[in-house]
């Protein structure tokens, strides 16, 4: 299992006022991996800047403990601190903070010197990195001479001229027009996915909340909520509610899904949960809910969807133990008929709502909607004919 690079247990942050203390964080507990993207997301003044500065060892908290890579930060030395700050971390800033007397190249080099490299290995990848955002010719213009999207572009070279672990990124894109934003957004999310950097963001858009793996909204200096972004790959360990399939989502994104579709994720999801299957690798549960498909829709018998729960996983199964795969195809079965004899009314119940689990078994509740009108689920040539001209 990844280790986090960022563990944050039980932040606080107060400010003496004088008179008065201003909590500014509440406690703010998160982890974060490497590899991945996370956005802190709310208003101005939830202290989202402030957790950020605390994460940067720019400063120190009230209570509370943060660890990177497992290090405690208190335990550090000034010194110490100072390094991690210079080293790990690449931040970039919402007024891009280049130093206009500096030339783009200077500028990008800069964060070399405290580490003692020499001047013509700074310059050569400064230029390397001005290469990457594609700056490379405008190497010696004062930042001035640029657009605000390329000084933003400039200050990303700038933070990854010391190969941080981590970028963060205060409202990069806020003093940027909506062109120039999406190009720094794009080019952020470039870093994450093909350099692999983890990256810290701020923001208070929320139309970039589907370019992180996760989002944390920051209320009041408390995490009130966490999205996750089930469409990528997540380095996150999830609690087992999490590993299920995320079935609002999977049917907003797929409106046309057949029914027996959506009933093989319905199932696999309860099966889940009342047979613990939390450890079954994602890859399984989708296997699981192929097998069940494929039952649905008479491609296997009740003994053939046995035999593929029960086969390895390396030879197309799931790779369940074998008394465990037979109850799941014996209840898939019930299941099945239970959704023949209900076909007209499935659509308008989610399967969910008729199913409880008590004790770890699954326990039918009668459907709250009124009996099926027979005549809905009767095939059309099961109908009576219609009599064209009834008798008087
Ligand atoms: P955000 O980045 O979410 O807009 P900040 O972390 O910058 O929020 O600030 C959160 C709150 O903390 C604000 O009310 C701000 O006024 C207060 N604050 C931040 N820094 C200080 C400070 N050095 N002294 C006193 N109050 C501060
Ligand atoms: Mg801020």
């Amino acid at each position: 299992m990844t280790k986090p690079v960022i563990q944050l247990k039980s932040i606080t942050k107060d400010y003496d006022l004088g008179k008065t203390i201003a909590h500014v964080l509440k406690g703010i507990t998160m982890d974060i991996y490497p590899g991945e993207y996370v956005m802190l997301f709310g208003a101005s003044g939830s202290g989202k800047s402030t957790l950020m500065n605390i994460i940067a060892g720019l400063e120190n908290v009230s209570s509370g403990k943060i660890y990177v890579r497992g290090t405690d930060l208190s335990k550090l030395n000034h010194d110490e601190v100072a390094q991690y700050h210079r080293q790990k971390i690449g931040f970039v800033f919402q007024s891009f903070n280049l130093i206009r007397s500096l030339s783009v190249v200077d500028n990008v080099a800069l964060p070399q010197m405290a580490a003692g490299i020499p001047k013509a290995r700074r310059i050569k990848r400064a230029m390397a990195l001005l290469e990457e955002v594609g700056l490379a010719r405008f190497a010696h213009y004062l930042p001035t001479e640029l657009s605000g999207g390329q000084q933003q572009r400039v200050a990303v070279a700038r933070a990854l001229v010391n190969n941080p672990w981590i970028i963060l990124a205060d409202e990069p894109t806020g003093n940027l027009d909506s062109e120039a934003a999406n190009d720094i957004m794009d080019l952020i999310k470039q870093l994450n996915e093909r350099g692999k950097r983890t990256i810290i963001l701020i923001t208070h858009n929320p139309d970039y909340i589907f370019f992180p793996h996760r989002v944390f909204y920051v209320k009041d200096g408390l995490v009130t909520k966490t999205i996750v972004n089930r469409a990528k790959y997540q380095y996150a360990e999830m609690g087992p509610q999490q590993k299920t399939f995320d079935l609002d989502a999977l049917f907003s994104k797929h409106p046309d899904m057949p029914l027996r579709e959506r009933q093989s994720y319905e199932l696999t999801n309860v099966f889940y949960e009342v047979f613990k299957l939390d450890a079954l690798s994602r890859g399984r549960l989708e296997r699981l809910a192929h097998s069940i498909q494929d039952f649905l829709d008479d491609k296997k018998n009740e003994l053939e969807l046995a035999d593929i729960l029960d086969k390895p996983f390396k030879d197309g199964g799931v790779g369940l133990r074998k008394q465990l795969a037979k109850d799941i195809a014996k209840k898939t079965m019930f299941k099945k008929q239970e959704f023949i004899r209900t076909a007209g009314q499935a659509i308008k119940t989610p399967l969910s709502s008729n199913i409880s689990i008590v004790d770890g078994e699954i326990v039918e509740t009668k459907p709250a909607s009124p009996a099926i009108d027979e005549e809905l689920i009767k095939k059309p040539e099961d109908l009576p004919p219609i009599q064209e001209n009834p008798k008087q």
